[in-house]
């Protein structure tokens, strides 16, 4: 007997890349074209004004053919010198790489320590931005969620404790992995810079970075030396499509955007938060069953700071997580994400983000259930129904109002 051939269905549930719609796919199956047509020009004009909407904002977009790391870069040599002061709170995998960034572009950093299971108070923020006097840090590095440990932080908070402190410093944040995910207002709460990628809430394939800038964020960029070219800001604000790209537009990719644009706008953007929200209450749910065991629990402390897209799941000393996230992957074919730097091997992460439902939640929970039972991994069993149980719910009180 053999289970070497795979039929059916993958489940793609890792908290980046993610599942892209058909939709999605078909729109971008496309010969390229004159770089000058009306078409494509039409299109990336669309994109430039509709994803201002997903970032509620009214400022500036700039769009990388690059990777969320690409955007990352482009938010920081643009805004920064070689030997400037970057705050950058510890939230987990994600926090710590864009400060390493940051360093390697010359940049120094000074972290605020976290324990990679909640948020950093907001109060040590502003006692360390009153303390400077000389106005020596320039920025604070901020992940929205942390994927890896799936702590989410409260931006307006953050925003308030800058403003309280009355420091200059700009507030750029990551929403990779939250943009149409979790609600971001970029104006309303203050943001100077916020930088995202395709291949998560955006239901897209890997390939876009996004970097949106504030009017604070442009004036800073006029006086900031870091070299840079392909990322230049300045380039860039030009309306013909050649340097706004700094060559030639990734045009598939935007064929791609523009149809995702379309979905998201069409499902509205309270409906996509509510929907993540939903599946990533019954995600926990499930877990928090299965941890009666004693094996394993949600790694995010406080339910407030759940994030809405992935669940990270701490095992307990001894039990690998490499192991069940690849049997998941490779035998019940469900690929979910492993653990990140300090949790490597004492994690693995279920992504329910971008074009999911129900139906696939319950796969990957499912899935994952059977790979407990499989390893003999000490698990309460009964978790799926648990999601059900509260899902069902959810759409009952949905249809009897
Ligand atoms: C996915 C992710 C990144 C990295 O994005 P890439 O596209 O892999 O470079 C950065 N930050 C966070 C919070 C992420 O979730």
């Amino acid at each position: 007997m053999s289970y070497s051939v795979h039929r059916g269905r993958h489940l793609l549930n890792t908290p980046g890349p993610t599942n892209v719609p058909e939709r999605v796919l078909q729109a971008m199956v496309r010969n390229p074209m004159d770089l000058s047509d009306p078409v494509p020009l039409a299109v990336i004009e669309s994109c430039f004004q509709d994803i201002k909407k997903i970032f509620k904002t009214e400022h500036e977009i700039f769009m990388y053919a690059s990777n969320g790391h690409g955007a990352w870069e482009a938010a920081l040599v643009n805004t920064m010198s070689p030997g400037d002061l970057l705050l950058v709170p510890e939230l987990g995998n994600f926090s710590t790489g864009w400060g390493e960034m940051a360093e390697a572009l010359q940049m120094r950093t000074e972290t605020i320590k976290g324990d990679w299971r909640q948020a950093i108070d907001p109060e040590k923020i502003r006692e360390r931005l009153a303390a400077d006097t000389s106005h020596e840090i320039k920025g604070l590095l901020i992940v929205q969620t942390d994927t890896a440990t799936s702590v989410t932080c409260d931006i307006p908070a953050i925003r308030k404790a800058i403003d309280e402190a009355g420091h200059p410093a700009l507030l750029l944040v990551d929403t990779i992995p939250t943009l149409a995910v979790t609600d971001f207002r970029m104006d309303e709460w203050g943001v100077d810079v916020a930088v995202t990628a395709s291949q998560k809430g955006l239901m897209m394939p890997p390939g876009l970075g996004f970097v949106a800038a504030s009017p604070k964020a442009l004036e800073a960029h006029k006086k900031a030396t870091s070299q840079r070219r392909y990322w230049d800001w300045s380039l860039r604000l030009a309306s013909e499509s050649y340097r706004t790209f700094c060559g030639t537009s990734p045009q598939s990719q935007l064929y791609g955007l523009r149809a995702a644009l379309d979905m998201l706008l069409e499902e509205g953007l309270e409906n996509v938060f509510a929907r993540h929200k939903r599946l990533a209450t019954a995600t926990h749910r499930c877990v928090e069953h299965w941890g009666k065991a004693g094996a394993m629990e949600l790694n995010a402390i406080h339910a407030a700071q759940r994030a809405d897209g992935v669940t990270t799941i701490l095992l307990n000393e001894g039990i690998d997580g490499a192991k069940i996230r690849d049997v998941c992957r490779d035998e019940m074919q469900c690929a979910l994400g492993g653990g990140l730097r300090n949790l490597s091997g004492r994690a693995f992460r279920i992504g329910h983000m971008g074009d999911m439902n129900e139906a696939l939640l319950y796969g990957a929970l499912a899935s994952v259930e059977a790979t407990l039972s499989y390893l003999d991994v000490p698990y309460e069993p009964g978790g799926v129904t648990k999601a059900i149980d509260y899902l069902v719910a959810e759409r009952k009180k949905n249809r009897d109002g």
